[in-house]
């Protein structure tokens, strides 16, 4: 009997020391695991941090690391770069090849207002950093970003929300926080938020414009309110807080078009996608002629699906279509019918577009990066957007998938 009771005492003890053991090994309470808050300011060009009071992202910079420029990959539109970000790979490998695509052999067209679309995993190739996370055992949380709302790989996030575009600023800033106020077991550790209020009023009033410094405002305003409430939490210096922009924006009016049909007749063509990209399946047996009739167009530069520059690693993918074309900086493409209508006053005058080769200064975006994980006070030079997701992954913890971004440059903006 007394043996038994000696036993008894043991296990207590010993059980006791591995709980006390265990207590050590877990985060003090109040100490968060490797948490990101990734967040797109939709067509913030590299240059906004200084076309407007932009103090938050200034505080931002000078508590992390922040990059001359984040170089967009081809074509410098919103969802081909948001998912680039996401998964690491280009836009000619992981297939949204544009914001407006024809899967040629299913005959499926996909656009960011078809929802059914959207929301199929045919479309995402590759695997996005809150896949990549869940599959690591974490959870993630989508306040907007292309991709989320589609189970890829057969993965969602645990919290994810239909796009709307008119719901307010403060009120996508306000979900993020109440995600940090959830119980550890229940806290997503990757958050993506997106703000669509710079890259609107590029468009409709041009980079230069006083509605593009009041929306630079407004963004940075968004930044000051995350970082009060993750203050007020006494999170901010255990956040690594992520801003990143999907591209940057060019000045154009309706004085310098390509006009389509004044090369081509429009019969001859599918036009898959327009502005200043252009995405043709020509009619069967008229590839050739419609090629050689685009390479004539001044302003303009047509290209063979093979012939595409190597930079844009712009190839491979069944859905790129077989020829391509894109404006000079500052060139808009239209069909004459689009232009009329403009010059009548029936459509909006755009005073800014992008969609441009990367190569031009004006398609840059910005990456600004402050927490734990992340260099302080440091600035690197401009990088490329398919960078992000290996360092996404190192600072998670998560084995980050096969992608184009080389490990090293992420581990240049780490500690
Ligand atoms: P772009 O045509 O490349 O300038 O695309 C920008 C537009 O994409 C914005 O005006 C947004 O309203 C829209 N957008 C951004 N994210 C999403 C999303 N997750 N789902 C649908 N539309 C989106
Ligand atoms: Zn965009
Ligand atoms: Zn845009």
């Amino acid at each position: 009997m007394r043996r038994f009771v000696w036993l008894l005492i043991l296990i207590a003890a010993f059980g006791s020391w591995l709980g006390v053991s265990a207590a050590q090994n877990a985060p003090a309470a109040g100490v968060l695991e490797p948490t990101v808050i990734l967040v797109s300011f939709d067509g913030f060009r590299w240059d906004y941090v200084d076309k407007a009071p932009t103090p938050n992202l200034r505080g931002l910079a000078a508590r992390g690391v922040r990059a001359e420029g984040l170089i967009p990959s081809f074509p410098s539109k919103t969802f081909p770069n948001h998912y680039t970000i996401a998964t690491g790979l280009y836009p000619g490998h992981h297939g949204i090849v544009a914001n407006n695509i024809l899967d040629q052999p299913t005959g499926r067209r996909f656009a960011s207002a078809i929802v059914k679309e959207v929301r199929d995993p045919m479309w995402w190739g590759g695997e996005p950093i809150w896949v990549t996370a869940q599959r690591g055992g974490l959870l993630s949380g989508a306040m907007f970003w292309p991709g989320t709302e589609a189970p890829i790989q057969g993965v969602i996030s645990k919290y994810w929300t239909p796009y709307d575009s008119s719901r307010p600023g403060a009120d996508r800033v306000n979900q993020v926080l109440q995600w940090m106020d959830l119980p550890d077991a229940e806290r997503p550790r990757l958050i993506t938020v997106y703000f669509d209020d710079v890259d609107t009023a590029g468009h409709a009033e041009g980079p230069d414009s006083p509605e593009v410094r009041d929306a630079i405002t407004r963004v940075d305003g968004y930044i000051g309110d995350l970082v009060a409430g993750l203050e007020r939490r006494r999170l901010l210096d255990q956040v690594n807080l992520v801003v990143a922009s999907d591209h940057g924006m060019a000045f154009t009016d309706s004085r310098h078009v390509v006009v389509v049909d004044d090369y081509i007749s429009l019969d001859d063509v599918d036009i898959v996608d327009i502005n200043p990209t252009l995405a043709l399946v020509p009619k069967a047996g008229r590839e050739d002629a419609v090629y050689r009739s685009l390479s004539r167009a001044r302003k303009f530069k047509v290209y063979r699906r093979a012939n595409t520059p190597e930079r844009w690693h712009y190839r491979d993918h069944p859905r790129i279509p077989p020829i391509i074309g894109v404006a000079d900086e500052g060139w808009q493409v239209m069909r004459r019918e689009t232009l009329e209508q403009v010059r009548a006053g029936k459509r909006h005058e755009d005073h800014g577009v992008h969609g441009y080769d990367p190569q031009f200064k004006s398609m840059r975006g910005i990456f600004i990066a402050a927490g734990p994980a992340f260099k302080q006070g440091t600035t690197v030079p401009a990088f490329q957007n398919i960078h992000i997701y290996n360092a996404l992954a190192q600072v998670l913890g998560v084995t980050p998938a096969p992608n184009d971004g080389d490990p090293a440059i992420a581990r240049t903006l780490l500690r």
